[in-house]
């Protein structure tokens, strides 16, 4: 089994994520693919986070029926700081023997690698798959992490929030499931339309 672990704050989740788990999925031939909304993101700010049960309702519509794909609220429903070590090892110590991790990260997030805590655990229970977002990558990524290249959709979470906090609608960047569930729960500074 080939599994694969997308972290993130998805403060909203947004057509860019999507695209790249659709792209990790097919080009690593994973067998699932699960989306993991942090509670506390240890290297972000609060400012602005929505709480996690809306973060996961709008990967569930995100995601559809897409198959393989699910959301794991193991960190949402937990009190604290999000560590992804302790995530993974939980989950490691659940799967199934043969199972490999594949933990999909933007490239902006490679040089703040270093900083994570157990760091080199991680690395021992999973492979990076780092997504070419904006920038350029090294040739040489290291032994433990594969490199996706994908057509760029240059859209980001704090994009949606901008246009939302100036009332502009965002269906373009989300889709039209999440973008109808951000105006009906008012998230992000949403108006709602005929309210
Ligand atoms: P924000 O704008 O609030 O910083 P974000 O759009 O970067 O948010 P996150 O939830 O922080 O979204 O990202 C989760 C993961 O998805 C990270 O590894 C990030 O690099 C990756 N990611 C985010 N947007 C894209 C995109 N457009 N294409 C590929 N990967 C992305």
């Amino acid at each position: 089994m080939r599994e694969g672990l997308f972290g993130g704050t998805f403060n909203p989740v947004h057509l860019g994520h999507l695209s790249a788990a659709k792209t990790v999925m097919s080009q690593l031939a994973l067998d699932r693919l699960r989306f993991i909304p942090s509670g506390h993101p240890p290297l972000k700010g609060a400012m602005g986070l929505v709480a996690g049960h809306h973060r996961a309702a709008m990967i569930r519509l995100a995601i559809g029926d897409h198959p393989g794909m699910e959301v794991c609220e193991d960190e949402i429903s937990r009190p604290g700081p999000s560590f992804t070590v302790e995530t993974l090892t939980r989950l490691h110590e659940q799967a199934p023997a043969g199972t490999t991790f594949h933990f999909l990260l933007g490239d902006d997030c490679l040089s703040r690698l270093p900083q994570w805590k157990g760091i080199a655990d991680i690395r021992r229970m999973a492979r990076f798959a780092i997504i070419r977002r904006n920038g350029c990558l090294p040739d040489d990524l290291g032994p433990d992490i594969d490199r996706v290249d994908m057509p760029g959709l240059p859209v980001s979470s704090t994009e949606v929030r901008e246009r939302l906090a100036n009332g502009r609608d965002v269906t373009d960047l989300v889709g039209p499931d999440v973008a109808v569930y951000i105006n009906q729960h008012r998230l992000y500074g949403a108006v709602q339309e005929g309210g």
